[in-house]
Protein backbone atom coordinates (compact mmCIF):
# COMPACT_ATOMS: atom_id res chain seq x y z
CA UNK A 1 0.00 0.00 0.00
CA UNK A 2 1.53 3.38 -0.70
CA UNK A 3 0.40 6.88 1.20
CA UNK A 4 -0.57 9.74 -0.49
CA UNK A 5 -0.61 13.62 0.58
CA UNK A 6 -3.62 15.53 -0.79
CA UNK A 7 -3.51 19.20 -0.35
CA UNK A 8 -6.88 20.75 -1.16
CA UNK A 9 -7.13 24.54 -2.28
CA UNK A 10 -9.67 26.77 -0.96
CA UNK A 11 -11.92 26.25 -4.24
CA UNK A 12 -12.42 22.66 -3.20
CA UNK A 13 -13.71 23.59 0.38
CA UNK A 14 -16.07 26.50 -1.04
CA UNK A 15 -19.47 24.47 -0.52
CA UNK A 16 -20.96 21.56 0.83
CA UNK A 17 -21.10 20.23 -2.91
CA UNK A 18 -17.01 20.42 -3.31
CA UNK A 19 -16.86 18.68 0.21
CA UNK A 20 -18.67 16.36 -1.55
CA UNK A 21 -16.01 15.79 -4.34
CA UNK A 22 -13.56 15.76 -2.22
CA UNK A 23 -14.98 12.95 -0.45
CA UNK A 24 -15.35 10.40 -3.69
CA UNK A 25 -12.18 11.53 -4.63
CA UNK A 26 -11.06 9.92 -1.12
CA UNK A 27 -12.76 6.86 -1.62
CA UNK A 28 -11.92 6.08 -5.08
CA UNK A 29 -8.42 6.04 -3.80
CA UNK A 30 -7.41 4.03 -0.32
CA UNK A 31 -3.67 4.95 -0.24
CA UNK A 32 -5.39 8.83 -0.03
CA UNK A 33 -4.29 8.85 4.08
CA UNK A 34 -3.49 12.52 4.26
CA UNK A 35 -5.55 15.28 3.79
CA UNK A 36 -4.30 19.33 4.45
CA UNK A 37 -6.90 21.38 3.89
CA UNK A 38 -6.73 25.01 2.73
CA UNK A 39 -9.64 28.04 4.28
CA UNK A 40 -12.86 27.73 1.77
CA UNK A 41 -12.76 30.23 -1.13
CA UNK A 42 -14.78 31.83 -3.38
CA UNK A 43 -17.28 30.25 -4.43
CA UNK A 44 -18.21 32.09 -7.47
CA UNK A 45 -15.84 34.92 -9.09
CA UNK A 46 -17.84 37.40 -6.99
CA UNK A 47 -17.22 36.17 -3.75
CA UNK A 48 -15.13 36.60 -0.31
CA UNK A 49 -12.39 33.96 0.68
CA UNK A 50 -12.34 33.34 4.02
CA UNK A 51 -9.06 34.39 4.54
CA UNK A 52 -9.47 38.04 3.40
CA UNK A 53 -12.81 38.55 5.37
CA UNK A 54 -10.79 37.17 8.37
CA UNK A 55 -7.97 39.61 7.97
CA UNK A 56 -10.67 42.08 6.90
CA UNK A 57 -12.50 41.09 10.44
CA UNK A 58 -9.96 42.93 12.45
CA UNK A 59 -11.49 45.88 11.56
CA UNK A 60 -14.88 44.70 10.38
CA UNK A 61 -17.95 43.34 11.87
CA UNK A 62 -19.85 42.68 9.20
CA UNK A 63 -16.63 40.57 7.38
CA UNK A 64 -16.50 38.45 10.77
CA UNK A 65 -20.14 38.22 10.44
CA UNK A 66 -19.79 36.43 7.19
CA UNK A 67 -17.48 34.07 8.35
CA UNK A 68 -19.27 32.87 10.96
CA UNK A 69 -22.33 32.31 8.59
CA UNK A 70 -20.50 30.32 5.73
CA UNK A 71 -18.96 27.80 8.27
CA UNK A 72 -22.52 27.92 10.41
CA UNK A 73 -23.71 26.95 6.69
CA UNK A 74 -21.64 24.79 5.84
CA UNK A 75 -22.15 22.39 8.80
CA UNK A 76 -26.07 22.83 8.36
CA UNK A 77 -25.36 21.42 4.73
CA UNK A 78 -23.49 19.04 5.79
CA UNK A 79 -25.63 17.81 8.60
CA UNK A 80 -23.20 17.93 11.02
CA UNK A 81 -23.07 19.73 14.70
CA UNK A 82 -21.95 23.23 15.03
CA UNK A 83 -18.82 22.66 16.36
CA UNK A 84 -16.86 25.27 13.98
CA UNK A 85 -19.49 28.31 14.03
CA UNK A 86 -19.24 27.41 17.78
CA UNK A 87 -16.06 27.46 18.35
CA UNK A 88 -15.67 30.89 16.29
CA UNK A 89 -18.64 32.47 18.21
CA UNK A 90 -17.27 31.27 21.76
CA UNK A 91 -13.65 32.46 21.15
CA UNK A 92 -14.10 35.74 18.99
CA UNK A 93 -11.98 38.15 21.24
CA UNK A 94 -9.42 35.76 21.37
CA UNK A 95 -9.13 34.89 17.86
CA UNK A 96 -9.55 38.92 16.48
CA UNK A 97 -6.72 39.62 18.85
CA UNK A 98 -3.82 38.48 16.73
CA UNK A 99 -3.74 38.66 12.78
CA UNK A 100 -2.07 35.92 11.89
CA UNK A 101 -4.07 33.62 14.70
CA UNK A 102 -7.36 35.47 13.24
CA UNK A 103 -6.16 34.54 9.25
CA UNK A 104 -5.15 30.82 10.53
CA UNK A 105 -8.69 29.95 11.92
CA UNK A 106 -10.17 29.57 8.36
CA UNK A 107 -7.91 26.40 7.66
CA UNK A 108 -8.37 25.49 11.50
CA UNK A 109 -12.55 25.47 10.92
CA UNK A 110 -12.08 24.28 7.51
CA UNK A 111 -10.14 21.01 8.63
CA UNK A 112 -12.58 21.07 11.76
CA UNK A 113 -15.82 20.52 9.43
CA UNK A 114 -13.98 18.28 7.04
CA UNK A 115 -12.82 15.90 9.22
CA UNK A 116 -15.86 15.68 10.63
CA UNK A 117 -17.64 15.18 7.53
CA UNK A 118 -15.66 12.20 6.35
CA UNK A 119 -14.76 10.80 9.64
CA UNK A 120 -11.12 11.22 9.96
CA UNK A 121 -8.73 12.08 12.40
CA UNK A 122 -8.22 16.14 13.18
CA UNK A 123 -4.61 17.15 13.58
CA UNK A 124 -3.74 20.54 14.99
CA UNK A 125 -0.54 21.78 12.96
CA UNK A 126 -0.01 23.95 16.00
CA UNK A 127 0.94 20.82 17.64
CA UNK A 128 3.54 19.96 14.69
CA UNK A 129 4.82 22.65 12.81
CA UNK A 130 7.39 25.09 13.88
CA UNK A 131 7.68 28.75 11.67
CA UNK A 132 10.95 30.42 12.22
CA UNK A 133 10.88 34.01 12.49
CA UNK A 134 11.70 34.79 8.80
CA UNK A 135 9.04 32.23 8.20
CA UNK A 136 10.58 28.89 7.14
CA UNK A 137 10.22 25.70 8.26
CA UNK A 138 12.38 25.01 11.28
CA UNK A 139 13.42 21.05 11.18
CA UNK A 140 11.90 20.43 14.34
CA UNK A 141 8.92 20.16 12.36
CA UNK A 142 9.48 16.59 11.28
CA UNK A 143 10.36 14.70 14.41
CA UNK A 144 6.91 16.28 15.62
CA UNK A 145 4.98 14.82 13.22
CA UNK A 146 6.29 11.64 13.47
CA UNK A 147 4.91 11.90 17.52
CA UNK A 148 1.28 12.92 16.59
CA UNK A 149 0.78 11.22 13.38
CA UNK A 150 -0.03 7.23 13.52
CA UNK A 151 1.09 5.82 10.57
CA UNK A 152 -2.08 3.10 10.22
CA UNK A 153 -4.42 6.29 10.67
CA UNK A 154 -6.19 9.02 8.24
CA UNK A 155 -6.09 12.59 9.08
CA UNK A 156 -7.57 16.02 7.99
CA UNK A 157 -4.75 18.85 8.71
CA UNK A 158 -5.20 22.48 8.19
CA UNK A 159 -2.86 24.29 6.18
CA UNK A 160 -0.85 27.60 6.19
CA UNK A 161 0.23 28.25 10.05
CA UNK A 162 2.02 26.65 13.03
CA UNK A 163 3.95 27.53 15.79
CA UNK A 164 6.17 30.73 16.21
CA UNK A 165 9.47 30.89 17.88
CA UNK A 166 6.88 32.90 20.85
CA UNK A 167 4.74 30.01 20.66
CA UNK A 168 1.95 32.25 19.11
CA UNK A 169 0.19 30.67 16.22
CA UNK A 170 1.96 31.78 12.81
CA UNK A 171 1.21 31.85 8.90
CA UNK A 172 3.24 31.24 6.14
CA UNK A 173 2.82 33.80 3.37
CA UNK A 174 -0.16 33.23 1.70
CA UNK A 175 -1.18 30.33 -0.48
CA UNK A 176 0.77 28.82 2.21
CA UNK A 177 -1.00 25.43 2.67
CA UNK A 178 0.90 24.13 -0.20
CA UNK A 179 4.03 24.08 2.29
CA UNK A 180 2.34 21.97 4.87
CA UNK A 181 1.10 19.52 2.26
CA UNK A 182 4.82 19.53 1.39
CA UNK A 183 5.80 19.15 4.91
CA UNK A 184 3.19 16.63 5.96
CA UNK A 185 4.43 14.83 2.86
CA UNK A 186 8.03 14.57 3.57
CA UNK A 187 7.34 13.86 7.58
CA UNK A 188 5.15 10.84 6.69
CA UNK A 189 7.63 9.57 3.51
CA UNK A 190 4.42 10.00 1.12
CA UNK A 191 5.09 7.71 -2.51
CA UNK A 192 3.14 11.08 -3.62
CA UNK A 193 2.26 14.71 -2.85
CA UNK A 194 -1.31 15.57 -4.84
CA UNK A 195 -2.04 19.06 -5.04
CA UNK A 196 -5.84 19.45 -5.71
CA UNK A 197 -7.12 23.09 -6.98
CA UNK A 198 -9.32 24.01 -9.77
CA UNK A 199 -7.29 23.64 -12.60
CA UNK A 200 -6.17 20.57 -14.95
CA UNK A 201 -2.63 21.14 -13.98
CA UNK A 202 -0.12 24.03 -14.56
CA UNK A 203 -0.41 26.19 -16.91
CA UNK A 204 1.37 27.89 -20.04
CA UNK A 205 -0.27 31.00 -19.46
CA UNK A 206 -2.75 32.52 -17.13
CA UNK A 207 -6.30 31.41 -18.40
CA UNK A 208 -7.89 34.86 -17.01
CA UNK A 209 -5.73 36.20 -19.31
CA UNK A 210 -4.95 33.92 -22.19
CA UNK A 211 -8.41 31.55 -23.80
CA UNK A 212 -7.46 27.76 -23.01
CA UNK A 213 -3.79 27.93 -22.77
CA UNK A 214 -1.87 24.58 -23.02
CA UNK A 215 -1.80 22.20 -19.70
CA UNK A 216 1.48 21.30 -19.46
CA UNK A 217 2.23 17.42 -18.52
CA UNK A 218 5.00 17.59 -17.03
CA UNK A 219 7.79 19.83 -15.33
CA UNK A 220 10.96 19.37 -13.11
CA UNK A 221 11.31 20.90 -9.46
CA UNK A 222 13.46 23.63 -11.09
CA UNK A 223 10.98 24.15 -13.77
CA UNK A 224 8.29 24.70 -10.89
CA UNK A 225 10.45 26.87 -8.90
CA UNK A 226 11.28 29.33 -11.56
CA UNK A 227 7.64 29.40 -12.82
CA UNK A 228 6.36 30.00 -9.45
CA UNK A 229 9.13 32.77 -8.86
CA UNK A 230 8.21 34.31 -11.79
CA UNK A 231 4.71 34.78 -11.57
CA UNK A 232 2.77 31.64 -11.87
CA UNK A 233 -0.18 30.99 -9.57
CA UNK A 234 -0.94 27.80 -8.88
CA UNK A 235 1.85 26.47 -6.34
CA UNK A 236 3.83 28.16 -3.89
CA UNK A 237 7.45 28.70 -4.19
CA UNK A 238 8.58 27.40 -0.72
CA UNK A 239 6.80 24.31 -1.26
CA UNK A 240 9.06 22.96 -3.61
CA UNK A 241 11.78 22.79 -1.12
CA UNK A 242 10.76 19.66 1.27
CA UNK A 243 9.91 17.47 -1.60
CA UNK A 244 12.64 18.78 -3.86
CA UNK A 245 14.21 15.36 -5.51
CA UNK A 246 12.39 12.64 -3.60
CA UNK A 247 8.38 12.71 -3.54
CA UNK A 248 6.69 13.01 -6.98
CA UNK A 249 3.77 16.21 -6.82
CA UNK A 250 0.77 15.39 -9.20
CA UNK A 251 -1.23 18.95 -9.71
CA UNK A 252 -5.05 17.76 -9.93
CA UNK A 253 -8.12 19.46 -10.65
CA UNK A 254 -11.05 18.64 -7.49
CA UNK A 255 -13.68 19.36 -10.32
CA UNK A 256 -12.46 17.11 -12.97
CA UNK A 257 -10.38 13.85 -11.07
CA UNK A 258 -9.65 12.09 -14.01
CA UNK A 259 -7.57 14.60 -16.05
CA UNK A 260 -4.09 13.54 -15.62
CA UNK A 261 -2.61 17.20 -14.60
CA UNK A 262 0.79 18.24 -14.23
CA UNK A 263 3.70 15.66 -12.31
CA UNK A 264 6.75 17.32 -11.20
CA UNK A 265 9.45 14.82 -11.11
CA UNK A 266 13.37 14.61 -10.91
CA UNK A 267 15.65 16.06 -13.97
CA UNK A 268 16.71 12.83 -14.70
CA UNK A 269 13.48 11.32 -15.24
CA UNK A 270 12.52 14.58 -17.46
CA UNK A 271 12.05 15.38 -20.95
CA UNK A 272 12.35 19.18 -21.02
CA UNK A 273 10.42 21.24 -23.38
CA UNK A 274 10.61 24.80 -24.91
CA UNK A 275 8.47 27.11 -24.61
CA UNK A 276 7.18 26.20 -21.15
CA UNK A 277 5.27 28.98 -20.42
CA UNK A 278 4.21 33.18 -20.31
CA UNK A 279 3.93 34.44 -16.93
CA UNK A 280 3.19 37.62 -15.57
CA UNK A 281 5.68 39.09 -12.24
CA UNK A 282 5.60 42.45 -10.70
CA UNK A 283 4.88 44.24 -14.20
CA UNK A 284 6.72 42.29 -16.25
CA UNK A 285 6.08 39.57 -18.65
CA UNK A 286 8.17 36.28 -18.52
CA UNK A 287 8.74 34.04 -21.54
CA UNK A 288 9.97 31.12 -19.79
CA UNK A 289 12.16 27.81 -21.08
CA UNK A 290 14.04 25.06 -19.78
CA UNK A 291 15.53 26.24 -16.71
CA UNK A 292 15.89 29.77 -18.08
CA UNK A 293 14.16 33.19 -19.39
CA UNK A 294 13.61 32.83 -22.81
CA UNK A 295 12.22 36.77 -22.59
CA UNK A 296 11.23 39.15 -20.87
CA UNK A 297 9.55 42.11 -21.22
CA UNK A 298 8.76 45.18 -18.78
CA UNK A 299 5.82 46.99 -18.95
CA UNK A 300 5.04 50.48 -19.89
CA UNK A 301 2.34 52.43 -18.24
CA UNK A 302 0.20 52.50 -21.33
CA UNK A 303 0.67 48.79 -22.06
CA UNK A 304 -2.43 46.66 -22.11
CA UNK A 305 -0.99 43.44 -19.96
CA UNK A 306 -3.65 41.25 -21.47
CA UNK A 307 -2.89 41.92 -25.32
CA UNK A 308 1.35 42.28 -24.48
CA UNK A 309 0.96 38.54 -22.85
CA UNK A 310 -1.31 37.29 -25.58
CA UNK A 311 0.99 38.19 -28.38
CA UNK A 312 3.74 36.34 -26.33
CA UNK A 313 1.73 33.61 -26.17
CA UNK A 314 1.30 33.44 -29.33
CA UNK A 315 4.65 34.36 -30.46
CA UNK A 316 5.71 31.22 -28.34
CA UNK A 317 3.11 28.88 -28.68
CA UNK A 318 1.70 29.45 -32.00
N1 LIG B 1 -6.04 30.45 3.01
C1 LIG B 1 -4.70 30.98 2.82
C2 LIG B 1 -4.71 32.00 1.70
O1 LIG B 1 -5.77 32.33 1.18
C3 LIG B 1 -3.70 29.90 2.62
C4 LIG B 1 -3.96 28.94 1.51
O2 LIG B 1 -5.08 28.86 1.00
O3 LIG B 1 -3.02 28.26 1.09
O4 LIG B 1 -3.66 32.50 1.38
Amino acid sequence: MKTIVCKFGGTSLASSGQMKKIRAILDDNTDRKFVVVSAPGKRSADDEKITDLLYASLKDDNAWNKVVTRFFSLERDLNLNHTASDYLIVNKKEILSSKDFAASRGEYCSALVFSSFIGWNFVDSYDFVRINDNGMIDDETYSLINEVIKNDQRYVIPGFYGKGNDNKVKTFSRGGSDITGAIVAKGVNADLYENWSDVSGVMAANPRIVDNPKIIDELSYDELELLASCGAEVFHHDAVAPVKDKIVINIKNTNSPSDKGTFIVNANKHKSVNPLAVSVKDKTVYVLGNNTVLEQYALKSDDNEKEVVNRLYKKYFG
